[in-house]
């Protein structure tokens, strides 16, 4: 734990929705010895958030005129205008390029068209030429409109180089230019010390797969998808996979290939080379496995439709009443795009995007206009920023990470909302990754002060911590996490939250029917923007920077961004 320096001890009361605070409570206590200290003025702009500001900023960010708040289209150039103008009504600095609230974010949308081609060849015997999207699907993440490829398979297990659970699939053999199969999640165990037990870490996403495979210097990766180990069918990988994907804009190396393959193909191809899948599976398994070659090539043709567009981050920042400390920030992100207009779905063909994301971005200006508007002034500088393509793969968040307005390494959190749902007075509190920061102390006490229960990560092999913009942010090394209401809400049992969340879920996730309704309850984004202000205030106060627990995957991140 941190030092605290003066410490005030304050106990916090939720109470219908208000917020009241007493100086020097003995009750209010904290999680064991932490208490948390907010100056008065602070207090005072803390209550000053109301659910009703929220609910006219959802209201209007998800209104029929803002059009789905598409990355790239008019609507969502609209919601960015008016989350700027906000900031600037709150007398917040403008923090993105030459002086405006903007960061322009270049983007690429590339479409694989038919013509493209696509054939494993096996040592012996015939050529496999796939079928698009039943047997394959392929991006050409060098973003030009034709390219080809003709490598020898190499099979690298899980494609894992992992130091901290001395892991190396690798080896040290030279892959450059060689296309790469791999399998998806990393190898099993319960032990909690081995990536990290049940729990998935980054290591098993297909995301760094990819991004393993260009380190590496590979020309292509072929996934193998099997549903157990993907966690989802191959009509996901095959819907999500199909027509147009966005990229953030080249700024180095890519893969010519990034591909899924069918499991049966990965078979085929192996039993043509004279090996098994399973055993080659098997195989994996073990830290003393080592790259095999099938004997095999890949020949592709790639043909792609690639299309230039822009969209904005939006920046702004709150400098630090702390001249020696000012240069440091802590951080607050919401991303403010849906799926805009889907002009070939028959009637409502608008994407609302009410309570995905109306609802942080509503959050995060109100958390905006309590700092801009306090009497006090933290210590760090506050960052704030209303992330776009979100729904295209946390690009925004990701140029954000790779392009911050203050060095990564001089950002000591950041807390992301997404999608906080306007059901009511909240009773407990989702922080997913705190608990893998030295800051977790103070989030616990925080927890208790607000009586707020924390509801721990219900399925943490379904690794939802690397689906959320804060992931993008993490893996430049900055302390960050979500703040999300749990299920359990004032007069309801459990069961009630639950429902709601699946109904949603079905009915109402990604659909245009995520639309703002008069009935919303907005109290509980409230008590998470009043949580997450008082957290903020406290973090930019700290004498030392905030860091990730010892041996966590994003540590060395954070030591190289220092
Ligand atoms: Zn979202």
């Amino acid at each position: 734990m941190q030092g605290m320096g003066k410490i005030v001890s304050v106990c916090l009361i939720v109470f219908a929705g208000l917020l009241v605070w007493a100086d020097g409570g003995a009750g209010g206590g904290g999680a064991k010895g932490t208490t948390v200290r907010l100056p008065g003025a602070a207090f005072n702009a803390l209550e000053t958030i109301n659910p009703e500001h929220i609910r006219w900023h959802v209201r209007f960010l998800s209104h029929d005129l803002l059009e789905g708040r598409g990355t790239g289209q008019r609507g969502g150039d609209l919601a960015a205008e008016y989350i700027a103008t906000q900031f600037a009504e709150y007398g917040l600095k403008p923090a993105g390029d030459h002086g405006t609230y903007m960061q322009r974010v270049p983007l690429v949308g590339i479409t694989t068209l038919p013509d493209s081609q696509f054939s494993l060849i096996p040592k012996k015997g015939e050529a496999m030429n796939l079928r698009a999207l039943d047997e394959y699907v392929a991006y050409d993440q060098t973003q030009q409109p034709q390219s080809d490829v003709d490598a020898e398979v190499v099979f690298v297990g899980y494609g894992i180089e992992a130091p901290e659970y001395n892991w190396d699939d690798y080896k040290g053999v030279d892959v450059r230019g060689k296309i790469l199969l791999m399998l998806v999640n990393e190898p099993t165990s319960d032990d909690p010390k081995f990536f990290k037990g049940k729990s998935l870490t980054y290591y098993g996403r297909w995301t760094y797969k990819y991004e393993e495979g260009l380190r590496k210097g590979a020309a292509g990766v072929l996934l193998v998808h099997q549903t157990q180990m993907a966690s989802y069918p191959w009509e996901v990988v095959r819907n999500s996979n199909s027509g147009e994907k966005s990229f953030l804009k080249l700024e180095g190396p890519a893969l010519k290939v990034a591909s899924w393959i069918h499991f049966d193909v990965a078979s085929r191809l192996a039993s043509a080379s004279g090996m098994s899948l399973e055993k080659l599976m098997a195989s994996a398994q073990s830290r003393d496995f080592r790259p095999v070659s099938l004997g095999a090539r890949l020949k592709a043709h790639m043909v792609s439709k690639v299309r230039n567009f822009e969209s904005n981050n939006v920046l702004a920042i709150l400098p630090g009443g702390d001249r020696k400390m000012a240069d440091e920030a802590v951080m607050y992100t919401a991303h403010w795009d849906h799926f805009g207009i889907r002009p070939d779905l028959p009637g409502d063909n608008i994407f609302n995007g009410a309570d995905d994301n109306a609802t942080g971005c509503g959050i995060l200006l109100e958390v905006a206009r309590a700092f801009g508007t306090s009497a006090a002034k933290p210590r760090r500088s506050i960052l704030f920023a209303a992330v776009t393509a979100e729904e295209q793969g946390l690009l925004g968040s990701e140029y954000l990470g790779k392009h911050p307005p203050i060095p990564a390494g001089k950002i000591t959190l950041d807390l992301n909302y997404d999608d906080v749902k306007p059901l009511g007075a909240p009773e407990e509190v989702q922080v997913a990754g705190a608990e893998r920061t030295n800051f977790y102390p103070i989030v616990q006490a925080m927890a208790k002060d607000f009586r707020l229960a924390i509801r721990p990560d219900a399925r943490p092999e379904a690794g939802h911590f690397y689906r959320s913009d804060h992931f993008s942010l993490a893996r430049v090394g900055i302390p960050s996490f979500s703040i999300n209401e749990g299920t359990k809400f004032k007069g309801h049992a459990d069961s009630w939250g639950v429902q709601q969340e699946s109904d949603y879920v079905d009915k109402h996730y990604h659909q245009p029917s995520d639309e703002y309704r008069p009935d919303m309850d907005f109290v509980g984004d409230s008590a998470m923007a009043r949580f997450g202000f008082a957290l903020g205030f406290e973090a930019a106060g700290l004498p030392k920077l905030i860091e990730w627990q010892k041996g966590d995957e994003f540590e060395a991140a954070r030591i190289r961004s220092h």
